[in-house]
């Protein structure tokens, strides 16, 4: 297959070929052969395929049939109880209300009593927006058991009594619920018309059917992109064309963190394991931690940090001297503002979301959406990098060229970009306009076609 007339990102005006899966030719005045098809790209922007390098494809898929109980939709407790009985009213008398993107902004540290207020009788369960904490109404603790899980995760009154707050017990409400995995089709074609040629799945503690249903996924073409899928170290990978295994993730909770000698031991047992660690960072002390443990078990290739929300400027030399990569998420600044308005103390601001002084120090950055907790559409986070304004005295801005290359990492080499050139896999964003029209461009109108491992996934109409 042939794309004619293409502004090539790095390159300039090209045209280029690929055969099967690979790309064998980059050049001007290329003309079809017989029987090959072609593009015509009329000049429009030729990238890398983007590769989001941190989202929960299964959390994504179930939101569709999800009730928003946060912010920007909902603000008060008012507007929270409103949505709820209205959803109650919407739905069959059988079945659960699934709610997602709750923040305590809204109507506090909400648990099960607060909910048995607004809806006693149907089962209700509403993720916080972090991801990390479950609530649940007394009718949804009993229909589960709730109150007889030993689980750590199962936060109790001083009494004992479970009050339906439940902490990183996602596998554990999974298999209990026991719904069917969300099917991913309708959210791969969405990805896929905004130009997303792979995915990293950076769900911690997936499990063997987890991963096998991710795979079949993959290979049926309901998930017609690459899949690069995080994963424990007893899962087997089930060697699918488009899907890899990636690194094992770590959850850092502030309140239950690990030992040094604990959290470098599991390192240490990862890293001989032949996997790497892939470390959810977001505050000071998760990062400073993890730097530590690293330091005494040793850095694997493959190792990253996840988010990196908070980077003191004293970590970045570390980072850049251990080549580990900082996975970001720029848009949070912008969809998130009025609460970090709020919330960060000014101390903490300079070190928020860190991202040209990143670069500028030499670290490895790539993006990810981390969908569905952020957005998940990458147009929103290429212009947020390229748009930052700053409280520090760095630059945190960067060009328009070093935010669409946070997408261009490989999937097992986040920091290590993709090129378009002969011999490299032909997965491809087609831009419908040239570089110099980017930025005016909406994101419904900005992908003209992409290509996944030579074929196409998505033609603009
Ligand atoms: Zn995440």
């Amino acid at each position: 297959m042939l794309i004619r007339d293409a502004t090539v990102f790095g390159i300039g005006d090209t045209d280029v070929r690929w055969t099967h899966r690979h790309i064998t030719e980059c050049g001007r005045g290329l003309r079809p052969l017989p029987g090959e098809d072609d593009i015509d790209a009329r000049g429009g922007w030729l990238l890398p395929g983007l590769h989001d390098h941190h989202v929960h494809l299964r959390a994504l898929a179930a939101q569709e049939g999800s009730v928003r109980l946060g912010p920007p939709q909902i603000h008060t407790a008012t507007e929270f109880a409103t949505r709820l009985r209205q959803a109650d009213a919407d739905l069959p008398p059988q079945g659960w209300i699934r709610g997602v993107g709750y923040h305590e902004s809204v109507a506090g540290d909400l648990d099960r009593a607060g909910l048995d207020r607004i809806l006693p009788n149907r089962p209700i369960r509403i993720q916080h927006r972090s991801g990390a904490l479950w609530i649940l109404n007394s009718r949804a603790c009993d229909l589960l058991g709730v109150h007889d899980c030993a689980l750590p995760g199962v936060e109790r009154d001083p009494a004992g009594y479970a009050t339906g707050r439940l902490w990183r017990m996602d596998s554990w409400l999974g298999g209990r619920i026991g719904a069917p995995a969300p099917d991913p089709t309708a959210i791969a074609a969405r990805a896929a018309a905004l130009g997303i040629t792979g995915f990293t799945d950076a769900t911690p503690g997936l499990g063997q059917d987890d991963i096998d249903a991710f795979a079949d996924s993959v290979a049926s073409g309901r998930i017609p992109q690459r899949l690069h899928c995080m994963a424990p170290p007893a899962v087997l990978d089930p060697g699918t064309e488009r899907f890899s295994l990636g690194p094992t993730k770590i959850l850092l909770d502030d309140h239950t963190l690990p030992s040094l000698d604990e959290f470098t031991a599991r390192l240490r047992e990862l890293h001989e394991g032949g996997k790497s660690a892939a470390v959810h960072c977001v505050t000071r002390v998760q990062l400073v931690l993890t730097m530590a443990a690293l330091d005494s078990a040793g850095v694997r290739a493959g190792d990253r940090i996840e988010h990196g929300a908070i980077v003191p400027a004293e970590a970045m030399a570390w980072l850049t001297e251990h080549a580990i990569p900082v996975i970001t998420q720029p848009h949070f600044l912008v969809e998130r503002a009025a609460q970090y308005a709020a919330e960060v103390p000014d101390a903490d601001r300079p070190d928020l979301w860190r991202l040209g002084s990143l670069i500028a120090a030499g670290v490895g950055v790539a993006a990810g959406t981390d969908a569905p907790f952020g957005g998940p559409n990458p147009w929103p986070v290429v212009r947020a990098a390229i748009g930052r304004d700053s409280d520090s005295p760095t630059t945190e801005a960067i060009s328009t060229r070093a935010a669409l290359a946070l997408f261009f990492g490989r999937p097992e080499r986040p920091q290590l970009a993709r090129t378009i050139a002969p011999g490299q896999l032909a997965d491809l964003t087609l831009l419908a306009t040239p570089p110099g029209e980017f930025t005016d461009a909406l994101d419904t109108e900005l992908v003209a076609a992409t290509i996944v491992d030579g074929r196409p996934v998505y033609l603009a109409g």
